[in-house]
């Protein structure tokens, strides 16, 4: 099991703004960060970077 924590970078296409969060994996792959949307109401236009937490 994976049980690595991530310092994820989630960057909005739409309006550039950056959010850097905490997360883990879940089971199908996915980056858990609690991240709803951007500030600018995007929730899908978004650039995904994920780097493991020594
Ligand atoms: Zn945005």
């Amino acid at each position: 099991m994976d049980n690595h924590r991530y310092l994820i970078t989630i960057r909005c296409l739409k309006c550039g703004e950056k959010f850097i969060l905490r997360g883990k994996r879940n089971v199908e792959g996915q980056y858990e960060t609690g991240f709803k949307r951007c500030v600018c109401g995007n929730e899908t236009n978004l650039h995904i970077d994920a780097i493991p937490e020594k």
